[in-house]
């Protein structure tokens, strides 16, 4: 699998710029396939491929924005929390789970369209790499 270094390795060489489509767009289009647990009109969850616990899945935005820090306050309003509720509750995820945003760089964040982990299954640590 992905190690916590290849993952932070990606984030050093991907493009915290802006426009351009991520891996995520063709997820989205479906020409490349996810195991999709939820989809609305504004967003999409679906497991993450490289699993950092029992349950690990994102939830994004359809709309491509690239980074949390530059999103605009009213697309910040819209962050499907209740969506990630749900779909964790679904996941077997009432005894609790953690919520991540990656940002930038210094963030590890890889993948420019924003998005949320959902993390759990087992006993989480605190602090995180
Ligand atoms: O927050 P960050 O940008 O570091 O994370 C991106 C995440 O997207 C990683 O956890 C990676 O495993 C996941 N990913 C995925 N499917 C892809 C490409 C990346 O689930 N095709």
């Amino acid at each position: 699998g992905v190690t916590d270094g290849d993952e932070v390795a990606k984030a050093q060489q991907a493009a915290p710029g802006g426009a351009a489509p991520t891996i995520f767009s063709r997820i989205l289009d479906r020409s490349l396939p996810a195991d999709i647990l939820y989809e609305d009109q504004q967003c999409l969850a679906f497991r993450d491929v490289a699993p950092q616990a029992p349950v690990h899945f994102l939830v994004i935005p359809k709309k491509p924005i690239p980074r949390i820090s530059q999103a605009e306050e009213e697309d910040q309003q819209k962050f499907c929390s209740l969506i990630n509720e749900e779909t964790a509750k679904a996941e077997g995820l009432g005894d609790g789970y953690r919520l991540v945003i990656n940002d930038g760089k210094l963030g590890a964040q890889s993948v420019y369209h924003l998005h949320i982990h959902v993390l759990g299954g087992r006993q989480l640590q605190w602090p995180p790499g």
